[in-house]
């Protein structure tokens, strides 16, 4: 009897015997049960006709294989008018007629496949001391039944995709019980419309902002509400401030960055009237140790019989310069800055052009003497080496223009979250943004009252913020709000109604696992089958 319930069977089966051999343990088992009911007529029996012997698979027992024999019996129905004259005893919660597997022991394998996929639930399962095989996986995870289809209240619809941006399926999730409830192989909506037609007793679908779950929904459920799900309003309102955003910053930066420009060259023209800077006459005076090296270096090398060409390639210096130093005799000194002021009447443009990205030194020139300028491009050179901001010889100077307040994404990011949510220094950020224009002010405020609305779920404000963008004059929010009014009752639903599709994103993230886990050559059937079932 203790063995018996260790190895937990069923009532009326006694172990007899158990043996420990070399590959697991071997047990054997009796059925005692005095009575067992004809399958046909129900009616109960005592009469034994014969006695029989099963071998059947078990779970296995501290990672040994167990193999069960078990002597059962067969019976002779009494009842006359029942046509079954003789029945084997059935023992229906542990064993099917005629299986050679235990109902548990299969139970395990189905779970091992649901959990992990067919090859590796193989390896698995070997680890458990079950013996079994990819095929037997797949079939147990395939052969359970569909749930019946039950009332669902408030469905959640959304899309995933099977390859990223290529395919796309349907989850549906009852957001009451909160378990998926379905997989469709598409998107369409005539697929979720036939789905949704069948008798489910549906009274709200959450969906996303698309047309085509909303299509379905009109067509397969007209007697539900709709609700916009919250998380893609909130999306779509960031994109729209995104813009928005984006174009003001852009115009800042500009305007930033012409400032400096304006600066840096009136801080030029003005070193050049009174005196070079000492940090200038600093850095001169570098530039001109460096050049009387290389000038010695040519020197040294032309001595040894280099080329000239070599000299360039060796020293890194130009082939003409290395020419005109030779030619020269002595070190020959720059000019005096003064002689080479022709360039400054073309600082704010070189200053411009280099700020919209042209850093093509010999371009530049050329383009200043198209424009008429007749200086060197020497000078056109250090000038730009120097002082630009973005001088690669100088970053010095890189610092003087201040880095941005935040990008567009991240200004997104600080107006969409409640003021409350936001430590100091972002708020902070935010207050400044809000400074920078206007518009940006009122983009802030007319977005914090939506996401009040949508977090104190007051969808009755809907209408009045409306007519507030409206008459905003500010043509992205505007767009935002355009696309709202289309679908301003589901919108409206959406920002009342307690359900959302949050819970359907999460099923989609888990559906993402076993989808990588691999449900190969089976397809949609058996992802569908795991996700239903997953555990
Ligand atoms: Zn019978």
């Amino acid at each position: 009897m203790e063995e018996t319930s260790l190895l937990s069977l069923p009532e009326g089966m006694v172990v007899e015997q158990i043996q420990i051999t070399e590959n697991g343990i071997s047990v054997e088992v009796v059925a005692t049960t005095p009575t067992s009911c004809c399958p046909l007529c129900s009616e109960p029996s005592s009469s034994i006709h014969c006695h029989y012997r099963r071998v059947l698979r078990d779970v296995p027992c501290a990672g040994r294989r167990v193999q069960l024999f078990l002597t059962v019996r067969k019976f002779s129905c009494r009842n006359p008018l029942c046509q079954q004259k003789v029945f084997a005893e059935r023992l229906p919660a542990f064993v099917e007629p005629w299986a050679r597997l235990t109902i548990r022991y299969c139970q395990q394998i189905t779970s091992i496949g649901l959990a992990t996929c067919g090859k590796g639930g193989v390896r698995l399962a070997a680890r458990l001391g079950i013996q079994t095989t990819r095929q037997t996986i797949l079939r147990r995870v395939m052969d359970l039944p569909d749930l019946p289809p039950a009332s669902i209240l408030y469905l959640g619809i959304d899309d995933f995709s099977f390859r990223r941006g290529y395919r796309f399926g349907t989850i549906l999730v009852n957001l009451e019980s909160r378990r998926v409830v379905d997989l469709l192989p598409d998107r369409e909506a005539e697929t979720s419309a036939a789905w949704m037609r069948k008798p489910l007793d549906l009274m709200a679908v959450s969906r996303d902002r698309g047309g085509e779950y909303a299509s379905a929904a009109r067509e397969g459920a007209p007697q539900a509400i709709q609700c916009a799900d919250r998380f893609h309003l909130l999306k779509n309102l960031g994109e729209a401030l995104e813009g928005l955003l984006a174009r003001h910053l852009a115009t800042q930066c500009k305007r930033e960055t012409q400032a400096i420009l304006d600066e840096q060259a009136l801080a030029w023209q003005s070193q050049r009237a009174v005196r070079i800077s000492p940090k200038l006459e600093r850095l001169q005076q570098s530039r001109r140790e460096e050049r009387l090296a290389h000038y010695e270096q040519v020197i040294a090398l032309r001595k040894v019989g280099l080329s000239q060409a070599a000299i360039a390639r060796q020293v890194g210096i130009g082939a003409s310069t290395v020419q005109s130093w030779l030619a020269a005799g002595t070190f020959p000194e720059r000019k005096p800055r003064e002689q080479a002021s022709h360039v400054d009447r073309y600082l704010p443009y070189l200053f411009q052009r280099w700020e919209d990205g042209c850093h093509n030194i010999a371009g530049l020139f050329r383009e200043l003497v198209e424009q008429g300028y007749q200086g060197s491009y020497e000078s056109v050179r250090d000038n730009l080496v120097r002082l630009l901001p973005t001088g690669r010889k100088n970053p010095a100077h890189s610092s003087l223009k201040s880095p941005p307040l935040a990008t567009s994404r991240q200004a997104v990011f600080l107006f969409l979250r409640r003021l409350e949510k936001l430590c100091v220094e972002e708020q902070e950020t935010g207050a400044k943004l809000r400074q920078l224009h206007s518009e940006i002010d009122l983009a802030y405020d007319l977005v914090q009252q939506f996401v009040q609305m949508l977090h104190n779920r007051r969808g009755e404000c809907l209408d009045a913020w409306l007519d507030q963008v409206a008459s905003s004059e500010l043509p992205e929010l505007q767009s935002f709000a355009a696309g709202v009014e289309k679908d301003k009752d589901a919108v409206k639903n959406g920002l009342t109604w307690w359900i959302n599709n949050g819970m359907v994103e999460g099923h989609v993230t888990k559906l993402k696992l076993i989808k990588r886990q691999g449900y190969g050559k089976a397809g949609f059937p058996l992802l569908r089958k795991r996700v239903l079932h997953a555990l």
